[in-house]
């Protein structure tokens, strides 16, 4: 079995604690790795290592630290297979989409920052009797702690951007799934990063997570997670005045009109319900269909969905993996049976299916939709992050932007027409931070990305992560 390590001052160190706890694999249920336990003392060994690497790392030129960059996307490309299996074994999502998807990802996020770098410029501004011009200067040492669900794909998202502009940093992965963050430490190694740049912490959210956010060394944080988790980070780091950045949860609406192109979205939005178990925050749960089409689209979409075979993600043909963990099953099983108390009508979900041997034990569910739930009610308006979604109905364009935007969620909304002015109509009212028309998770790297409301604070992407990771000094001349 293997036995994971910190990734700190250039090495991979064994925890302080000594203590280590299991690394399950949802698609069998058996342990497969140990993680280590970390604490303050591991916090502190990394922070020192991150400190001393900062003036020399900061003072690196774009192009000097884009190389590096570089070198750790193009490592992650050679290694795809070995990554690949590893983020599959450790979440459970079919291997062919950690292998198109998530792996691409990851070394893609590398390589768009080191290119982003080498392009960034700050303002200047010229008055009647002064010019003013902006320097962005790297923060210092800066925390990023991503989630379970796309793992080396949110991981490098952030710690790409604070690398880029020049900061250290200390990385926490989910506890649920820390496999391909070890081996990218691994990668950095070989990279030849230079000692403390990078420190990667394994542990539980409770404990390493909280020591990182309590510390007032860590100067900016970067976090994706639930909105519980971006609350409390918010609430520490409010009175520091540390620079934070939160992608929290969603709860994403579909509006379906009579005139969209009903195969097309019937397709689009069975990908947007169920790509990764249902465990993406960017998924699609409360789908609104027009009312002249509702049982039209109804059958497509049923038919599309009972076709998604659920099962070993080793298998080429598997549409729909495990689910993480089984207190993740749990939960979204929980929200099955509350949607049926909330009066919903099933209509798929509950078929008999098999599993193969090894999978018996396997966190698996079946693809669940659900019809005849009111908008207020808990399943609609709660996030389950699972392969749970409903149908609704609207009468026109007016109800269709009240039931989408009666939610305590902003993330992320799709619009399926083929009346291009109302999808721009309907797009800048819509409250979301991220629309997409006629399509779902269709990603320009170079764009703003996160929500409006309890999906969080800040923006990723392009300029606004460089942006984030940067503290604007401004210098006035006087002519
Ligand atoms: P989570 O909030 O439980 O954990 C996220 C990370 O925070 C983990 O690394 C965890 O160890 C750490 N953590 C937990 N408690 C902490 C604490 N008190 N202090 C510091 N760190 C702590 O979330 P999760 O269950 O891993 O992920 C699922 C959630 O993430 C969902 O709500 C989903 O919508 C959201 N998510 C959002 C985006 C986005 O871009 N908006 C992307 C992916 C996932």
């Amino acid at each position: 079995m293997e036995i994971l390590a910190n990734y700190i001052n250039g090495e991979l160190t064994p925890p302080h604690s000594s203590e280590y706890f299991d690394n399950i694999n949802p698609a069998t249920a058996k342990i497969f790795a140990k993680i280590p336990l970390s604490n303050e003392e591991d916090l502190k060994s990394a922070i020192e290592s991150a400190e001393k690497a900062f003036p020399e790392w900061s003072r690196l030129s774009a192009k000097e630290r884009a190389d590096y960059l570089i070198k750790i996307s193009n490592l992650i490309k050679d290694n795809l297979e070995e990554l690949a299996i590893a983020e599959s074994k450790d979440t459970g999502k079919p291997l062919q989409l950690a292998k198109t998807v998530d792996i691409p990802r990851a070394s893609a996020n590398m390589e768009f920052f080191a290119y982003a770098i080498t392009q960034f410029s700050s303002e200047s501004h010229a008055g009647k009797d002064s010019i003013n011009y902006t320097l962005r200067k790297p923060i210092g040492v800066v925390a990023c702690i991503s989630p379970w669900n796309l793992p080396l794909y949110l991981f490098t998202w952030k710690i790409a951007p604070a690398l880029a502009t020049g900061n250290c940093v200390i990385a926490k992965p989910s506890e649920i799934t820390p496999y391909t963050a070890y081996l990218l430490s691994k990668v950095c190694i070989k990279a030849g990063l230079p000692k403390g740049v990078l420190n990667i912490l394994h542990g539980t959210g409770p404990e390493i997570g909280n020591s990182i956010v309590q510390n007032k060394k860590i100067k900016a944080i970067s976090f994706t997670g639930g909105t519980t988790t971006g609350r409390k980070i918010a609430e520490i780091s409010a009175p520091m005045f540390r620079k934070i950045s939160l992608e929290l949860g969603g709860k994403n609406p579909a509006l379906v009109f009579a005139d969209c192109d009903l195969e097309k979205t019937a397709e689009g939005l069975v990908r947007a319900s169920f790509a990764n178990q249902g465990e993406i925050c960017l998924c699609a749960s409360r789908i609104y269909i027009e009312e002249s089409i509702y049982d039209d689209f109804k059958t497509q979409f049923l038919e599309k969905v009972k076709a998604l075979k659920v099962g070993n993600p080793s298998d080429d043909s598997t549409n729909m993996g495990a689910l993480v963990s089984t207190q993740h099953l749990e939960k979204v099983k929980s929200y099955i049976t509350l949607a049926k108390d909330e009066g919903g009508t099933l209509l798929c979900g509950d078929e008999d299916f098999e599993l193969e041997e090894k999978n018996k034990d396997g966190y698996f569910l079946r693809p669940h939709v659900f019809e005849n739930l009111p908008n207020h009610c808990r399943t609609n308006q709660e996030e389950i992050f699972g392969p749970v979604v409903s149908l609704n109905t609207f009468k026109n364009e007016k109800e269709a932007i009240k039931l989408a935007n009666e939610s305590e969620y902003g993330l992320a909304s799709s619009i399926w027409t083929n009346d291009l002015s109302k999808a721009h109509r309907i797009g800048n009212q819509i409250e979301t931070g991220i629309v997409w028309i006629n399509c779902w998770m269709n990603r320009d790297l170079r764009t703003p990305f996160g929500g409006m409301k309890n999906s969080g604070l800040g923006r990723e992407g392009g300029l606004e992560a460089l942006r984030f990771f940067t503290e604007p000094k401004n210098i006035c001349i006087q002519y």
